[in-house]
C-alpha cells in the first residue's frame, strides 16, 4: 500500500528546520520518499491524507515510563495495575503521539511487554532490573509490597538476550523521598489508621536521624497517634534504612551490569541521588541516562549546576514532561524545565509517571517554544531521534523522518505540534482512542 501525506510541514526528528508544503510517501511500512511539494504530480497513492497547515513528525519515543504492563508496578515491585489502566495508560500515550515506549519498572518480563503490544498499537519494550539483590529487596526485604512472583526470576543477562534495551530504572529506593512518599505513610495507614502526608512524614524521618525521641513523641501526638510509640517509630525507622542499604547494593549490581553488558543505564537523577548518579558517570559515560533531572528540584540554577556537571562526565541528561501544564502535583511550574531546555542541557524528554497524569513531551515542546527556551525543531529531535540513538535497541530505524526509515509518523491538526491528529505505526494509521480527559 502506498500512502501520501501532502502538504505537512516537516519536522524531521534531526532538527533540521522545518520544511512547508512537502509530501511524505509511505509504501508498506516504510517512508520511502519525502518531496519538497505541496502534492507529487499525478500520484497514484492512496489513501491521501490532507495535512495542510499540520506538522508530519516522527512517532514520539518514550524512554522512561511506567505502567504498561500486567508486570510488577515500579521499582519496589508493587502489584500490577489493572488490564483497564494499563490499556488506559497506552491510550494515553498513544494520543499524545507516542509510537515507542519503554517500560521502566524493573521486573517486568519481555514477555509481559509483548502481551501489551499485543493489545495495543503502541511498541512496548522494558528495561531490566532483574539483579540478585533487587529481587531479594522486592520479595523478602522489609516493605516487600508483594507483586514480584516467581515468573519474574528472570536475570539481567536473560532479560538482554531476549531483547530489553536498557538496564533500569536503577535507584529510586536510595532516595529517602520514598520513605516520607510511601514507606512511612503506608506503615502508618496499616498500623495506625493515620493519614501522614509527605511532609509530615519527612518530618518525623529528620527527628528520628537526628536521634531526638521527644521530638519524634511530640509529632506522633500531633499526628494523632500515641507518643507511647515512639520507639516503635524509631524501628520503622531503622527497617527504612535496611531497605535503602538494600537498594543500595541491588544499584551497584545495576551499574556492574551495565558495564559488562555495555548497555545503557537508566538511572533515578534527584538531588537525593546525584552522587550516585555522577559516580556511575564517571564510570560509564555515555551509558548513563540521568532520568528526569528535573524532578524534585526547584531552583534553576541549581539544575543547571548538576545537569551541567553529569553532561560533562558525558551523561544523557533526560527531563520528564511533567505535570506543570495540568495536575501540578509533581511541577508546580515549568520554569526549572525550561531553564534547562534555554541553557540547551537537555539531551532527552520522556514523560515518567507523575501519578500518572503527565503531561504530552509534544505540549513541553510547543509551549517551551512559545516561551522562546527552544526551537520546535530542537524539542521534537529530544524526543525522536535522540532517545533512538541513546537506547540503540529500543527503537531502530525509528526517529526521524526519511526514506527507509520504518513509518511510525504522526500528523498534527494544522498549527499545534501537541494536537495529534493521526498516528502511525509501521506504516498503518491506527485508530486513536477517544480522549476522555
Ligand atoms: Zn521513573
Amino acid at each position: 500500500m502506498r500512502t501520501l501525506i501532502i502538504g505537512a510541514t516537516l519536522v524531521d526528528g534531526t532538527g533540521a528546520p522545518p520544511r512547508e508544503d512537502v509530501t511524505v510517501v509511505v509504501e508498506d511500512h516504510l517512508v520511502t520518499d519525502v518531496v519538497p511539494r505541496r502534492a507529487p504530480y499525478y500520484d497514484r497513492g492512496a489513501p491521501v491524507i490532507d495535512a495542510r497547515g499540520g506538522f508530519v513528525l516522527p512517532g514520539v519515543i518514550n524512554h522512561h515510563v511506567h505502567g504498561l504492563t500486567r508486570g510488577p508496578l515500579m521499582i519496589v515491585g508493587e502489584p500490577p495495575l489493572d488490564d483497564a489502566r494499563v490499556r488506559a495508560n497506552l491510550d494515553r500515550l498513544l494520543t499524545q503521539g507516542v509510537t515507542t515506549a519503554l517500560n521502566v519498572d524493573g521486573f517486568a518480563t519481555v514477555e509481559e511487554a509483548v502481551a501489551s503490544s499485543r493489545f495495543h498499537p503502541l511498541t512496548v519494550k522494558v528495561a531490566t532490573l532483574h539483579t540478585p539483590t533487587h529481587l531479594q529487596w522486592a520479595t523478602e526485604g522489609p516493605f516487600s509490597f508483594g507483586g514480584v512472583k516467581g515468573r519474574h526470576r528472570w536475570t539481567v543477562e536473560k532479560m538482554l538476550g531476549r531483547g530489553a534495551p536498557a538496564i533500569g530504572e536503577a535507584g529510586p529506593g536510595v532516595d529517602a523521598h520514598w520513605s516520607d512518599y510511601t514507606l512511612i505513610p503506608e506503615t502508618f495507614r496499616s498500623r495506625y489508621g493515620v493519614r501522614v502526608t509527605m511532609e509530615e512524614a519527612r518530618e518525623l524521618r529528620l527527628a528520628a536521624e537526628g536521634g531526638d525521641r521527644a521530638r519524634v513523641g511530640d509529632l506522633l501526638s500531633g499526628y494523632g497517634v500515641d507518643p507511647g510509640e515512639t520507639e516503635a517509630f524509631f524501628g520503622l525507622h531503622e527497617a527504612t534504612l535496611e531497605w535503602r542499604k538494600l537498594a543500595r547494593k541491588s544499584l551497584e549490581e545495576a551499574i556492574a551490569a551495565a558495564k559488562d553488558f555495555d548497555d545503557p543505564l537508566v538511572l533515578h537523577h534527584t538531588p537525593g541521588t546525584f552522587e550516585v548518579v555522577a559516580g556511575a558517570a564517571e564510570e560509564l559515560g555515555g551509558r548513563v541516562i540521568a532520568g528526569h533531572s528535573n524532578f524534585q528540584i526547584h531552583d534553576p540554577d541549581d539544575a543547571a549546576r548538576r545537569a551541567k556537571e553529569l553532561r560533562n562526565k558525558g551523561a544523557w541528561i533526560d527531563i520528564m514532561s511533567g505535570d506543570a501544564f495540568s495536575a501540578r502535583e509533581f511541577h508546580p511550574t515549568p520554569d526549572v524545565t525550561f531553564r534547562l531546555l534555554s541553557d540547551g542541557l537537555v539531551d532527552l524528554i520522556s514523560t515518567d509517571y507523575a501519578g500518572g497524569f503527565w503531561d504530552p513531551m509534544l505540549l513541553v515542546a510547543e509551549k517551551a517554544a512559545e516561551a522562546g527556551a527552544i526551537s520546535i525543531q530542537e524539542g521534537v529531535r529530544l524526543m525522536t531521534s535522540a532517545p533512538a540513538d541513546a537506547v540503540p535497541k529500543l527503537a531502530p530505524d525509528r526517529g526521524r523522518v526519511a526514506p527507509g526509515a520504518v513509518a511510525d509518523l504522526v500528523v498534527t491538526h494544522p498549527g499545534r505540534l501537541s494536537d495529534v491528529r493521526a498516528v502511525f505505526v509501521s506504516g498503518r494509521r491506527v485508530e486513536l482512542p477517544h480522549r476522555d480527559w
